[in-house]
């Protein structure tokens, strides 16, 4: 048995982020490298984080930062809510996400990232946190508990 990517893509992890974590493999699409760089937070994978961090946008302490958020912060679940271009033949793309983690207590994290094409490759440029997601009262809850939204954080 293989094991399911981390990116809730429903695919085993071998033929989704794998190849492009491992650099086998460029990401195709804005999307496809979102989702990668949730895997290689998933994975703790901080050379992946940075090498696919828009160069114009890195800070002096990113390795530094990212060490602390990988090392706090472990993460339950990514939904990809809408995209924008990213696709192949464009060069600019926004996705939508909201992803779940533990730091240890329970949050969320809903944002929308750009993402420009450079030299043939996908990098993450920058992200704008939007408000929570707050689920309809009788829908499912963000956090993955089962429960109904109304009943969970009661
Ligand atoms: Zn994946
Ligand atoms: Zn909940």
């Amino acid at each position: 048995m293989s094991q399911l990517c981390p990116c809730g893509s429903a695919t085993p992890y071998s033929v989704c982020c794998e190849p492009y974590l491992s650099g086998q493999a460029a990401a195709p699409t804005a999307e496809a490298l979102m989702r990668s760089r949730y895997t290689a937070f998933c994975k703790g994978n901080l050379d992946y984080l940075v090498a696919t961090h828009h160069p114009d946008r890195r800070q002096v302490d990113e390795r530094l930062s990212l060490h602390q958020t990988l090392n706090e912060t472990s993460w339950v679940s990514l939904t990809v809510i809408s995209t924008q271009k990213g696709q192949p033949q464009d060069t600019t793309g926004q996705v939508e996400f909201m992803a779940v983690y533990r730091a240890p207590e329970l949050g969320q994290l809903h944002e929308r990232s750009r993402f420009v094409k450079a030299n043939g490759r996908w990098f993450y440029f920058d992200g704008k946190r939007l408000p929570p997601l707050l689920p309809k009262r009788n829908q499912p809850c963000w956090c993955g508990s089962g429960k109904k939204f109304k009943q969970c954080h009661a």
